[in-house]
């Protein structure tokens, strides 16, 4: 019998296998997918590669969790450094994201110039490093008690931050900056979407400075993918079993039995990585079943429209942009697309000559599910034309130079990753900490990572909720 189960290769699900494995615990990882990762995997399509959603890395750096989370598994990733970390262009502008804070405001100046930019932005980077500062926290929801206990952890966050945490980011941002253009709140919120997956008047001021300020941050681009990630941080891992879908998990007194097919896996316990929204089925137990369904009822309906391509291109291209338009995009959920490109050097990820394009912008889970086969397939081809076009006009690419064009919808996900909503837990002022669904259940032996969980979403989110379950369970 295995000591740990682990269901799903995201971010979560690595990150356990791999933190386990390297304490020595008996541990298998099983993916239904060939390849590892989830949404944030890399997958090949007509012999190119592509990456699936998440292209940034950010946080591998001394003190932060994701640099943690190598370090404690025992490997290093290949990397680059990102620097601009983003390249916004709004109003045929590009305003270069560099992680130098002077070099930014003298780009930042020449769109949005402000008497109070400095100010502003020199408190962003100071509550970044603020804190990234702190440690010592973590949440358990298992039980009343726990929750708690473990919510006091936060006491020091909580009186450093108090003024922060209380305000919405649009009602701070206003009183900061007395006047603001409707152009200036648009750059804000296309950034505080990406990383909060809120608007600026649903989080509170605290969640909003750290998305604005991922950038101050280090980051990197992945070698070979983001997939790159996935093997080497679960290189070590004793069992790694592709291609296996688990489809029923029975508790027993001692131990849970999990089917795939005509494989059944023993494990004392078992580590979920699948949504919190998704996972009730799983289950015949018939309390595990309702817990999980009473955790869906805080799903939302956010997800993504994807653009691949491959294109061949002498303008040399930076790894990440963020196209911000006047009106909100048809068929979507916002005015700004974000685009990424594979490094020029990178020859695992396209030939020399060519880049490897992942494009996204927020969408509507239930606005795709509604639609009949037809309208559904025109809807997307309209939208793949209208994003592609944005793309060419905005970069200054041209249509030929693309080899491969292709698009994914929430349906997409839903067929290869098993989940349509994407982007994980939103961090909104609503989400306080004792609404996050824990990484810790009331059920012995059965626990839960991944961005619908604690710590929310993208590496540094996930991440902290691995490092937070490795404390619970104290191996
Ligand atoms: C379009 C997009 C862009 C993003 N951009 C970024 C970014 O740039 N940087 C960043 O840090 N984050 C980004 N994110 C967020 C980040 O990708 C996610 O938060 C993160 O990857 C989620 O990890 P997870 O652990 O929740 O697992 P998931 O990615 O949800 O993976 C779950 C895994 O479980 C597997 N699985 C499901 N059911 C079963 C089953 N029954 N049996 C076996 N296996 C199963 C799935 O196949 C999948 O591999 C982005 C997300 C999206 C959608």
């Amino acid at each position: 019998m295995l000591e740990y189960a682990v269901v799903g290769s995201g971010i979560g699900g690595s990150a356990m296998a791999a933190l386990l494995g390297a304490k020595g615990r008996d541990v298998a990882l099983i993916e239904k997918e060939p390849y590892l990762g989830g949404c944030s995997s890399t997958f090949t399509h007509r012999n190119r590669r592509y990456n699936t959603g998440a292209t940034t890395f950010a946080g591998f750096e001394e003190g932060r969790k994701v640099k943690q989370l190598f370090d404690a598994a025992g490997v290093t990733p290949a990397l680059h450094v990102s620097d601009p970390a983003l390249v916004v262009v709004q109003k045929g502008c590009l305003i270069k994201r560099y992680r130098d804070l002077d070099a930014f405001l003298d780009q930042l100046e020449q769109l949005h110039p402000h008497p109070k930019n400095r100010a502003f932005w020199t408190l962003i980077a100071q509550i970044n490093r603020d804190f990234y500062a702190m440690q010592g926290y973590g949440y358990s929801g298992r039980s009343l008690v726990s929750k708690i206990c473990s919510s006091s952890s936060y006491l020091p966050l909580a009186w450093r931050f108090s003024s922060y945490i209380t305000i919405s980011a649009r009602a701070f941002m206003e009183r900061f900056f007395g006047d603001m253009s409707p152009e200036y709140l648009d750059f804000m919120e296309a950034q505080i979407l990406i990383v909060a997956q809120a608007t600026s008047d649903e989080t509170h001021f605290l969640t909003a400075a750290l998305a604005l300020g991922y950038t101050f941050g280090a980051n990197h681009y992945s070698i070979g993918g983001m997939g790159s990630l996935f093997d080497t941080l679960t290189c070590k891992v004793p069992h790694l079993h592709r291609d296996t879908r688990i489809e029923k998990i029975k508790r027993r007194y001692d131990r849970f039995e999990l089917y795939a097919g005509e494989e059944r896996f023993e494990a004392a316990n078992v580590v979920l990585n699948t949504t919190v929204y998704d996972s009730a089925f799983l289950f015949e137990d018939e309390s595990i079943r309702r817990y999980y369904e009473r955790l869906s009822k805080r799903g939302n309906t956010q997800s993504a429209f994807m653009l691949y391509a491959t294109l061949r291109s002498d303008i040399a291209l930076h790894h990440h942009y963020q196209i911000i338009t006047e009106q909100t995009i048809p068929m979507t959920r916002s005015k700004a697309l974000f685009v990424s490109f594979s490094d020029r050097e990178d020859r695992l990820m396209s030939e020399q000559g060519y880049y490897s394009m992942t494009a996204s912008i927020h969408t509507d889970v239930l606005w795709w599910q509604t639609l009949d086969a037809s309208s559904y397939r025109s809807f997307k081809a309209l939208l793949q034309q209208h994003l592609s076009e944005l793309i060419c006009a905005t970069l200054g690419l041209e249509r030929e130079w693309f080899v491969d064009l292709f698009s994914a919808t929430p349906t997409t996900f839903e067929h290869y990753i098993g989940r349509s909503q994407l982007g994980g837990l939103p961090m909104t002022m609503r989400n306080h900490l004792w609404h996050i669904p824990s990484n810790d259940t009331p059920f012995k032996g059965l626990y839960h990572v991944g961005d619908t969980t604690y710590a929310a979403q993208g590496w540094p989110g996930v991440s902290e909720g691995a490092l937070n379950l490795m404390r619970l369970l104290d191996v």
